[in-house]
């Protein structure tokens, strides 16, 4: 948001409440949907950003409630000391429910997060010490430096400076190194471990972020109520938190104040006008309801967030979502110290992958010296995309071995093989097409930082984030991408794809740069300034693993070549030798003389 237009926001949203006004019912209701946002603010991370469904929210507000319900009552504590044993509390059982469940995959992870919040809700309703279905009533009010804040008016200025302090933390979160990884669980892990980004870890932490947030909200709650029961924390209300954040949308981080204030709003508004349409005391609101929730979801996809952000541009109160800022100048990264050339970087001895009853790789042995272009070629189906996976990782080899400057490979995870100095592009592009160029490339400069969530969140990693993006950019800068860094990645052509990939594996700094066909679908002269890039990288003393099938290109780039074929080594040698190579004719022209 342009930054006028949010101060005034926020300087209305807090003067709301001083005004004699402003109904006192709208201060209940905004209280509610401050409280929504701050659980649906971390649903937006888990499940809008990362694609991890949560049912299970409601259950986590359910335990901060719980927690200072009965610490203060029962045992008399302060209730600020409450909320930090709260946050303990929850961050434990989400580490462990997390720990379980999050490794499952499909429709199973929505599933088993059904299940414990069920648990949880169930345990609330029958442990004795906690009131059973009748719960804790007698909280006091929370008090602040001897400001007792009894009222719903002086709630609400709690409540909201919670949710905005969220929403900062949240959304620095996003633009950070942590965040790029976070944002990256969406596409799978493939791409993630193979530049070292460890994507268990990150799911653990965005799914114990968000059930923290959904304790600060039941804290809240318990001391706006002062009475707590277990109907709040049902599976009910954690489906209503996931249609917020689903009606919000994941664009922005705003995409859960205005998914809790729409649904909420609606709900409430329903729940007068609808008895006086139908002219009954049935529950018909849920149908309306349902009916328009359907609608929402048929024309805003996105959620709400970017119909509201389109207006806002025309209107020039949204700024580009996409910009980053990159220095001008930085301090440069650590980089790894390069091997002599002409010493063995890659031994590959007798490698050999099967799928099933298929050799894919039959027993090759083949070496890559420091600042050598080995050209890997064969017709399609030849096992060289595989060779790539057996030697990063991807897949585990049948037999042989893999060793890169003396460490064994075939025995390491894909993040670990990276960590060591192996870069990769792959065949089929890997990237987040909506994030933006830099931040993709940024994101292969990840293990070179250790910027954590909570330096993330509180924004004191900006000189650790500007390395980054300055790194990002002059890899961009380098392959010719310079132009197009602030662009989404999944607008870009193809071939410009590809060399994203490419500006992303030197953001690494590899010693050993895998390349699967990196000169497919490119035009000549794109062609031209990638052999360029790569023969100096090469005079820089990169050694170069190279797949591609335009023979031009590999024959005038390469200084040495090796042919599979049917997953077998069929010849090895210079550019000048494999070419006159009758075993590499017959199988390139099928066996024809
Ligand atoms: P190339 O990259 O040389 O075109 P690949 O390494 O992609 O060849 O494939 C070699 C052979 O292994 C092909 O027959 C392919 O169908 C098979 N193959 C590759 N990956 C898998 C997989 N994950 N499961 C089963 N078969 C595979
Ligand atoms: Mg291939």
């Amino acid at each position: 948001m342009n930054r006028v237009f949010l101060a005034m926001v926020i300087v209305a949203l807090f003067a709301l409440p001083f005004s004699s006004l402003t109904p006192e019912y709208w201060i209940t209701h905004l209280n509610y949907i401050g409280l929504a946002s701050l659980v649906v603010l971390g649903l937006l991370l888990l499940t809008g950003v990362s694609g991890l469904t949560s049912f299970g929210q409601a259950a986590f507000v359910g335990l901060g409630a719980y927690t200072t319900a009965y610490t203060t009552t029962a045992l008399g504590w302060s209730p600020w000391f409450a909320l930090f044993a709260g946050l303990i509390l929850t961050a434990v059982v989400a580490y462990i429910l997390g720990a379980i469940t999050l490794r499952l995959s499909g429709h199973f992870l929505p599933l088993s997060t059904i299940a414990w919040g069920l648990a949880l809700y169930y345990l609330f309703g029958n442990l004795e010490f906690l009131g059973q279905y009748d719960g804790i009533a007698g909280i006091k009010p929370l008090n602040i430096l001897g400001i007792s804040l009894a009222s719903g008016r002086s709630m609400y200025v709690l409540i909201w400076l919670f949710v905005l302090l969220a929403l900062w933390g949240s959304s620095n979160l996003l633009n950070s190194r942590p965040g790029r990884a976070i944002r990256a669980l969406r596409g799978g892990g493939e791409m993630s471990e193979s530049f070292g980004i460890n994507t268990a870890q990150y799911k653990t932490i965005v799914f114990v972020y968000a059930a923290l947030l959904a304790c600060i909200s039941g804290w809240l709650y318990a001391h706006m109520q002062r009475a707590v029961s277990p109907s709040p924390f049902g599976l009910n209300y954690s489906i209503e938190y996931l249609f917020m954040a689903v009606v919000g949308g994941s664009g922005s981080v705003w995409g859960a104040v205005v998914g809790s204030g729409l649904i909420l709003t609606i709900k409430d508004q329903l729940q007068n006008v609808v008895p006086k349409l139908v002219n009954s005391q049935e529950n018909f609101e849920l149908i309306f309801f349902g009916v328009l929730m359907v609608l929402v979801l048929q024309y805003a996809r996105n959620g709400v967030w970017p119909l509201l952000r389109a207006w806002g541009y025309r209107l020039g109160i949204s700024r580009h979502a996409n910009n980053v800022l990159v220095p001008d100048s930085a301090q440069e990264l650590n980089r790894r110290a390069r091997p002599d050339n002409n010493i063995n970087v890659l031994e590959i001895n007798k490698l050999r992958k099967e799928f099933g009853g298929l050799v894919a790789v039959n027993n090759v042995s083949f070496s890559v010296k420091a600042g050598e272009i080995v050209g890997l070629i064969g017709p399609n189906g030849a096992g060289k995309s595989t060779t790539f996976n057996l030697i990063t990782g991807v897949y585990p080899s049948t037999s042989g071995s893999a060793t890169f400057l003396g460490s064994r490979l075939d025995t390491l995870k894909a993040r670990e093989i990276s960590k060591l100095g192996i870069g990769r592009t792959f065949q089929h592009v890997q990237l987040l097409p909506q994030m933006s160029v830099i931040e993709n490339v940024a994101l292969g400069a990840h293990q070179r930082s250790d910027v954590g969530v909570v330096s993330a969140s509180l924004r004191t990693d900006r000189s650790q984030e500007a390395q980054l993006l300055f790194q990002a950019a002059k890899q961009l800068k380098r392959v010719g991408l310079g132009e197009v860094m602030h662009e989404e990645a999944g607008n870009l052509p193809l071939g410009q794809q590809r060399i994203l990939e490419i500006a992303r594996a030197l953001a690494s700094d590899p010693v050993l740069l895998l390349l699967d066909e990196p000169a497919a679908g490119l035009r000549y002269r794109e062609k031209r300034d990638l052999a360029n890039v790569l023969s100096q990288l090469k005079n820089e003393g990169m050694s170069i693993l190279l797949v591609e099938h335009d023979m031009d290109f590999v024959m005038s780039l390469t200084d040495h070549i090796v042919v599979m074929d049917f997953g077998t080594k069929i010849a090895e040698g210079t550019p000048s030798q494999v070419q006159s190579n009758k075993a590499v004719i017959d199988a390139y022209l099928g066996g024809v003389e």
